[in-house]
């Protein structure tokens, strides 16, 4: 197993990818950190699974936007888990899907918050403990949105286009005390965030009839991003830090055909 005795906190790991990338860690080894914010049910669940297939998890509630919350999280995992060495900042909100002209104040900084400040709060917190491990390793889980920088996007743009600058930034500093940091970039994955978009601005509803119009056959999965994040963590990862990694099955910086979000202005 790659990442036998190693702790990962995955945020927003209650469903979607986070769900898929607690998984994708536990499989291999690692004691896995599930936070959630809304869906506690969801995330129990998810500890639930990992239990029965012989692996540790535990789950904990914190609004990542927060800081002092996210900074009880980390705390109460270091006690429970011995560390964290292992932080995958994954918990997204949609962005508002409008011109910047309609977007309020408020609605441009709950995406920012959310995104780019809840990466801040989690790397900050950690970084204290994971500089005293022989390796840390911080993924940003960002976004396909920042090669496509398409209008009716720029709060969601502006939040992932700085977790990707985060990373790069982070990797420089933290080169001598043994961390690793990177930005995972996904395509689209049917998850409740994407779906409902998907669906809406299509009028598709049928996954199988998404999965045909995408070059690869299929949409991203979870698990596509989950194993890349298993990867990066692992000893044949080791030498890959401050980049930005798309997983987006063969997709450009072009929205897939199908996709095409009307303008709201
Ligand atoms: P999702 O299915 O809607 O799940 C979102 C997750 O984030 C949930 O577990 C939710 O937890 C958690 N979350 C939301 N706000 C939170 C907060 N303030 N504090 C803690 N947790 C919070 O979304 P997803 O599609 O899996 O997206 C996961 C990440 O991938 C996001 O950062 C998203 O921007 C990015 N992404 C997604 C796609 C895609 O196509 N799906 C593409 C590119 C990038 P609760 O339910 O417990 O509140």
């Amino acid at each position: 197993m790659k990442l036998e005795g190693r702790v990962a906190l995955v945020t927003g790991a209650s469903r979607g990818i986070g769900a898929g990338i607690a998984r994708c860690m536990a499989r291999e080894g690692a004691a896995v950190v599930v936070n959630y914010f809304r869906s506690e049910a969801a995330a129990r669940e998810v500890v639930q699974e990992i239990e029965a297939s012989g692996g540790r998890a535990i789950a904990i509630r914190a609004d990542v936007g927060d800081f002092q919350q996210v900074k009880r999280m980390v705390e109460q995992a270091v006690a429970e888990l011995g560390k964290v060495d292992i932080l995958v900042s994954n918990a997204g909100i949609k962005g508002k899907g409008k011109a910047l002209i309609d977007l309020t104040y408020e609605e441009f900084t709950e995406t920012i918050n959310n995104h780019l400040v809840g990466a801040f709060n989690c790397a900050r917190n950690v970084l204290p403990y994971m500089r005293g491990y022989e390796r840390g390793d911080i993924q940003f889980i960002s976004s396909r949105s920042t090669d496509m920088l398409m209008a009716n996007d720029s709060d969601y743009n502006a939040a992932k286009a700085g977790m990707d600058a985060l990373a790069k930034g982070l990797a420089k500093e933290e080169r001598y005390n043994g961390i690793r940091v990177n930005a995972i970039g996904p395509g689209l994955v049917p998850t409740d965030m994407a779906w409902e978009s998907v669906s809406k601005t299509t009028g598709m509803d049928d996954l199988e009839d998404v999965d045909k119009g995408m070059p690869l056959g299929r949409m991203v999965r979870a698990e596509d991003i989950g194993n890349l994040c298993v990867f990066l963590a692992s000893e044949e990862g080791s030498h890959i830090s401050g980049e930005v990694i798309y997983v987006r099955g063969a997709v450009g910086a072009e929205p897939p055909p199908f996709y095409l979000p009307k303008s709201t202005s």
